[in-house]
């Protein structure tokens, strides 16, 4: 099955449309697909309509930000959830809100660096001004010539540590895996392989965010090289945690794999999508 279990539109930090996410996602054989943009549902309906008019699955999807332990930003993506729950949405609608006042402070701290006008220069990178992220400031920030490409401008300027870095309180881990499942949901853990955790912080969290109801981690994802896969696909075995395969497509070009061309998960793990199909 060429499921991709993860993806973005310009609802949120990815460039092309819901609709046009579907048809490259088709065009690379996509069978089952989702679309997870940050924070925000807006463009599941039309990826779901567009979907079934070219005959593949769909379920629906949002990839939620959380903080947990010493400032580190985790990423839970919901599948299969009822984008109409009012705890969800609520839930949603306040994580985006705080999204505008540390866009401001991104600003901020890059004009001390002598970079003016970076709030604006975002905003006009981003379709969805609910939904203003530090990808739009990179975009930006490429734009007006202060790093080669969008990964440079994070190991430079946006990464943590670095100049235009600001420390945010997102949701908790436990808020974003009970309104997930509370909408009917799978929640999972996002690219794994990205975090700052050692073994032992990593068991202690899959630990918590299985005790809240959290079954599901990829294993393959655009941010794991083959030793992350196996990693992974290690504590998905050990954790009993649903395998998932997501490319975390943004945008042709920009990100680390395309659409459906991950390879095959690894043996003896249990399939993200039997739970959804
Ligand atoms: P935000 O939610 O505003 O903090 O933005 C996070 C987004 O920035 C992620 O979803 C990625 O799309 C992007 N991002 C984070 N780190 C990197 C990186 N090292 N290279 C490219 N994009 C990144
Ligand atoms: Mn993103
Ligand atoms: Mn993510
Ligand atoms: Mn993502």
């Amino acid at each position: 099955m060429n499921a991709d279990l993860h993806c973005h539109s310009y609802y949120s930090d990815g460039l092309l449309s819901p609709t046009e996410v579907m048809r490259r996602a088709h065009a690379h054989g996509v069978e089952l697909a989702t679309l997870t943009d940050h924070d925000e549902t807006a463009g599941v309906s039309e990826a779901h309509d567009e979907a079934i008019a070219l005959g593949m699955r769909f379920v629906s999807g949002v990839e939620v930000s959380v903080s947990w332990g010493d400032d580190q930003t985790i990423h839970i993506v919901g599948l299969n959830v009822d984008v109409y729950d009012p705890v969800l949405s609520a839930g949603l609608e306040k994580v985006r809100s705080g999204r505008d006042a540390r866009a401001l402070e991104i600003s901020e701290q890059l004009a001390l660096e002598g970079i003016e006008g970076a709030y604006e220069g975002a905003m006009r990178h981003a379709r969805n001004p609910a939904l203003i992220s530090r990808s739009h400031f990179a975009r930006y920030l490429v734009e007006r010539g202060m790093a080669k490409d969008v990964k440079s401008v994070f190991s430079q300027w946006l990464g943590r540590g670095k100049p235009g870095y600001v420390p945010h309180q997102w949701a908790t881990l436990e808020q974003a895996v009970q309104w997930i499942t509370g909408a009917g949901g799978i929640a999972v853990v996002a690219h794994p392989g990205r975090y700052w955790l050692e073994p032992r912080e990593m068991e202690a969290f899959l630990t918590e965010f299985k005790d809240y109801g959290g079954r599901g981690i990829e294993v393959l994802s655009s941010s794991h090289n083959p030793d992350k896969v196996e990693i992974f696909a290690d504590y998905a075995r050990r954790f009993d945690l649903l395998a998932s395969r997501a490319s975390d497509f943004h945008a042709p070009g920009e990100s680390w794999t395309d659409l459906g061309k991950l390879p095959d998960l690894p043996s003896n793990l249990k399939p993200l999508w039997s739970a959804l199909i």
